[in-house]
């Protein structure tokens, strides 16, 4: 580019700057508006001619001062630009966001740049400042976000009943069973299986039978505690790991958790299905080498409820709650 603009020059110059689909602003050192192109005409709705010789700090009150006055002092200072971004701040001056598709964002999301301007003779008077709308960047990297979170909770929930999926739920257990074993505090498993659910689904069908899973799983997520771990451990057949929870105290829970399954009536299609569950308890014991053996136990004490004629509790080892 030449040193000295000839007159055509300069309105090409003007053209590109009222054209281009950027903000562009200059200020002088009081911050009054020296320019504004019609992107900032078209979004704030002022006029250049109202603008003019107005601080800008006045025109647009919601601009964070000290800030704001920060940033443009030290380009100015240090001679060099200096940039702010949405993710640090969503904008710096608060436009209407036109996406009339998504409709994600009422506001523009803005990146902006501080140009400080200097004359060949002199140093920065002026500050021009850059605008751009980055709201679509902005939308896709929240929908990115939001997106990546309900992968998330998928790679870790079963999705027919909503609660931890077998993986997830057994490095739960691993990692609680270490944690318990090491601070020796008590820790205890229910295992329940739904009884008779061949019949059910051989009687009223497969997705009957998942009305059923889904209404049992959300009675289990009811009555377990925020810190227990529930999960869905294969077919019909559940988990609930108890931290901080002794056999007693676990056997209390698996029973309440079966009588309100036993009292459900669920309605499926104006049919209304009953179901019950056998349950198994166990707890961390001493001399238990991992997590599996937990398991298990419950899973012993849940074959004897089985073997008892269903519907019941049974606890490792130590006894049994009847029915
Ligand atoms: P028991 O009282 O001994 O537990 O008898 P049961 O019939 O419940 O036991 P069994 O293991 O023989 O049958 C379990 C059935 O659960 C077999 C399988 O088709 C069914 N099943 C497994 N997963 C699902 C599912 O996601 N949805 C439905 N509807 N059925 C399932
Ligand atoms: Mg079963
Ligand atoms: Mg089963």
């Amino acid at each position: 580019m030449t040193t000295s603009l000839d007159i055509s020059e300069l309105h090409w110059m003007l053209d590109i700057v009222q054209s281009i689909d950027v903000g562009v602003v200059v200020l002088d050192r009081d911050y009054r508006v020296q320019a504004w192109n019609s992107f900032m005409e078209n979004h704030s709705g002022m006029s250049a001619s109202r603008v003019s010789q107005q601080s800008l700090l006045d025109l647009f009150p919601e601009i964070d001062r000290p800030w704001f006055i920060h940033k443009v002092e030290t380009a100015i200072m240090l001679g060099i630009r200096t940039f702010t971004i949405w993710e640090q701040r969503p904008y710096l001056v608060r436009f209407k966001s036109y996406q009339p598709i998504t409709g994600l964002a009422d506001e523009m999301y803005q990146n902006v740049t501080i140009l400080p301007l200097s004359t060949v003779s002199a140093a920065s008077d002026h500050v021009c400042l850059i605008i751009y709308d980055v709201t679509n960047v902005a939308t896709n990297k929240r929908q990115l976000e939001t997106a990546n979170v309900q992968l998330q909770e998928l790679a870790l929930h079963d999705g027919l009943s909503g609660l931890l999926n077998r993986r997830h739920w057994e490095n739960c257990l691993e990692r609680e069973f270490a944690r318990h074993t090491r601070h020796n505090s008590p820790a205890s498993l229910v295992l329940f299986d739904i009884d008779h659910f061949k019949k059910l689904n051989d009687s009223h069908g497969h997705r009957a039978g998942d009305e059923v899973i889904r209404q049992v799983a959300r009675v289990t997520r009811q009555l377990a505690r925020e810190s227990d771990y529930a999960g869905r451990y294969g077919g019909e057949e559940f988990v609930v790991l108890l931290p901080d929870t002794s056999l007693e105290g676990a056997s209390q829970f698996a029973e309440r958790l079966r009588c309100s399954i036993e009292q459900l009536y669920i309605d499926y299609e104006g049919l209304i299905l009953t179901c019950t569950v056998s349950m198994g308890v166990a707890s961390i014991q001493e001399n238990m080498p991992g997590y599996g053996m937990l398991i298990e136990a419950a899973d012993r004490a849940l074959y004897r409820s089985k073997a008892k004629g269903r519907n019941r509790t049974t606890l490792s080892e130590t006894g049994e709650l009847a029915l």
